[in-house]
């Protein structure tokens, strides 16, 4: 018996999943061919929603401004809520605004399997942020519905509200929304609570929404990767590793000003000087380990800030991230350490208030391998990589397994008119969700 290639058994894993998927639809085996034919969302289609959902908020230069809670977004919702009922999913708005669409399955009694994204986007934003993923996501709930596949878990297919103003409906669900953000005025000038009201929410029963950990099955999403790697490296699909942790801090140097003309160099307390070795050392400490953790000094200021003053105090950020949180946390006590050394060469101090927060959000490597076998399933290249941008699936790790799947951005670029992924990728991305929906249903 000649033994199975690599692809085969990857093949024939995926297809077993499919088969029983579909058995119950099809009353009969099927040979393997005609599994891979019926595997398939309708592209065209998917193809024509993603243009049509690019009317809602368009510019005259291309792209959108779709913004959360805006009187286009309001729309495009309600379009993307025919879509669902057409897909035969029941769609309806939570408390949080966020947009979900059941379907029931064969098993009341597991918890639900989720898949979805956003269709909110940045101002003068492009037309394949959160979108590729919502409109996928529905595809394949009409794939099920066309095929009569009943999975063993109720399917949730969501659309997240204000995704790009800090993931706020997802948020909501994990319980990680602070009740303060919601006076926070959003892109569409309305503060998050009167947006969410705006949609069909209601900010007063936000707790009603939140979910326990361990009470969803999993979650997908399909996104944009908003980077050039797979465009460079001509890979199809990427597995999302994780989301990476941010901190940031504002740190604040403190020397003593005085006059630029008549204090001699030996006698400063030159609080931009010890910034500026402050600045190489974080360069040397984020380097000085193996890893793709980053950090960065964006921003600095100095008081009093004239030509003719030695500066007494400079208030500077730093910002570091990885996907793992220890890392980071290590990171920054060496940056603390190394910091005192630097102030004791000239008498300044160094403090730090904490400015942001966000943890790392590591993917399942269950819900790895079944994107992995879905995209071998289709002969699609992948590569594992983590997400250096925020997504809602970061809130949904917190309540259970989560996995990403990222398709090419042409160029790299993203949040800008000129975002564009090939329809090819967009449909094979779709491809791959629909293959690790109905694997995920069998092995989880
Ligand atoms: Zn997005």
């Amino acid at each position: 018996m000649r033994r199975m290639t690599r692809r085969e058994f990857h093949r024939m894993t995926m297809m077993s999943a499919i088969a029983a998927a579909g058995a119950e639809a099809l009353g009969h085996a099927r040979s393997l061919s005609q599994l891979m034919a019926i595997q398939r969302i309708d592209g065209s289609r998917l193809t024509a929603r993603l243009a049509a959902l690019s009317a809602f908020g368009r510019n005259p230069q291309g792209g959108v401004s779709r913004v959360a809670y805006s009187d286009a977004d309001k729309a495009a919702r309600a379009t993307v809520m025919d879509w669902m009922r057409d897909a035969t999913l029941e769609p309806s708005i939570d408390f949080a605004a966020n947009i979900i669409g059941r379907r029931a399955g064969s098993s009341a009694s597991l918890p639900p399997l989720l898949f979805g994204s956003h269709i909110d986007s940045v101002p003068e934003g492009g037309n394949f942020d959160g979108d590729v993923g919502s409109v996928a996501a529905i595809e394949v709930a009409r794939w099920l519905a066309e095929q009569r596949v009943t999975t063993r878990h109720p399917l949730e297919v969501t659309i997240w509200s204000n995704e790009e103003g800090g993931i706020i409906g997802s948020r909501a669900v994990s319980g990680q929304l602070a009740t303060a953000e919601l006076a926070n005025v959003s892109s569409s000038g309305k503060t998050i609570a009167d947006g969410i009201r705006f949609l069909g929410g209601d900010p007063s029963r936000l707790a009603a929404v939140k979910r326990a950990k361990g009470s969803i099955a999993g979650y997908f999403e399909l996104h944009i990767e908003q980077g050039g790697i797979l465009d460079t490296a001509g890979i199809k699909v990427g597995i999302v590793e994780g989301i990476v942790g941010i901190r940031q801090w504002d740190v604040t140097i403190e020397g003593f000003a005085n006059h630029a003309g008549t204090t001699p160099m030996n006698q400063r307390h030159d609080a931009m000087l010890a910034a500026a070795r402050f600045i190489e050392m974080v360069n040397r400490v984020v380097t000085s380990e193996p890893g793709r953790q980053v950090g960065t000094v964006g921003r600095l200021q100095a008081w009093p800030g004239a030509p003719n003053v030695i500066p007494g105090k400079v208030i500077c950020s730093l910002e570091l991230r990885d996907l793992d949180d220890a890392k980071v946390a290590r990171l920054f006590d060496r940056i603390k350490t190394e910091a005192v050394a630097i102030g004791a060469l000239n008498q300044t101090t160094f403090s730090y208030t904490p400015l942001h927060e966000n943890v790392a959000a590591p993917s399942d490597p269950r819900m790895r391998g079944i994107i992995a076998d879905a995209a071998k399933a289709l002969g699609l290249s992948t590569r594992v990589m983590p997400s250096g941008a925020g997504h809602d699936a970061q809130a949904l790790a917190q309540l259970g397994p989560m996995g990403m799947i990222f398709i090419p951005s042409v160029g790299g670029i993203s949040h800008a008119p000129k975002e564009f992924s090939n329809a090819a990728d967009i449909v094979n991305g779709a491809n791959v969700l629909l293959g690790a929906v109905l694997a995920a249903d069998r092995a989880i």
